[in-house]
């Protein structure tokens, strides 16, 4: 999603409101939350939870590019938002990942041994990306600036 349609997101998202029969007063305090910075935040929490649908079974190997092409994207029937694969933090070392199976059935995959109080941390983008792309790509498409093992040594 570019900057115009974020632009045009807000826009329309601002419009219902005003269109919704509330008062003056109920309005105002809309609009006081309502501001592209929460809009924007949203849209980055979407990003970070959601999932690519696709029609031919793969591997999960770019939630980016996953995530910001969303619908637009040919191979793409959808998004969704899975409950358990959505708390895996990212790590761009990560320790496992997702394997689609039947298009829509995700199932977390290990690629290293992982100790029994270890946190599962997947790669939310590709991980042969170098240290400023990945740190570009996180930041701008999901929001945050990472601070995993890998980023901190300048890997
Ligand atoms: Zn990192």
């Amino acid at each position: 999603m570019n900057n115009l349609q974020m632009e045009e997101g807000y826009g329309l998202l601002k419009r219902g409101f005003s269109m919704a029969n509330i008062s003056d007063e109920q309005m105002a305090c809309i609009l006081d939350i309502l501001t592209k910075k929460w809009y924007n935040s949203v849209l980055a929490r979407i990003r970070i939870n959601a999932f690519r649908i696709e029609l031919a079974v793969g591997s999960y190997e770019d939630l980016l590019s996953s995530a910001s092409a969303c619908i637009e994207a040919e191979a793409a029937v959808g998004n969704a938002v899975y409950m358990l694969p959505s708390l895996y933090n990212h790590d761009c070392d990560p320790n496992a990942h997702i394997v689609w199976i039947d298009n829509a059935d995700a199932q977390l995959k290990a690629l290293c041994d992982v100790e029994e109080d270890e946190e599962l941390r997947i790669c939310y983008i590709d991980v042969s990306m170098d240290h400023d792309a990945r740190q570009s790509f996180l930041l701008q498409g999901f929001g945050f600036k990472c601070n995993c093992l890998r980023c901190s040594s300048g890997d």
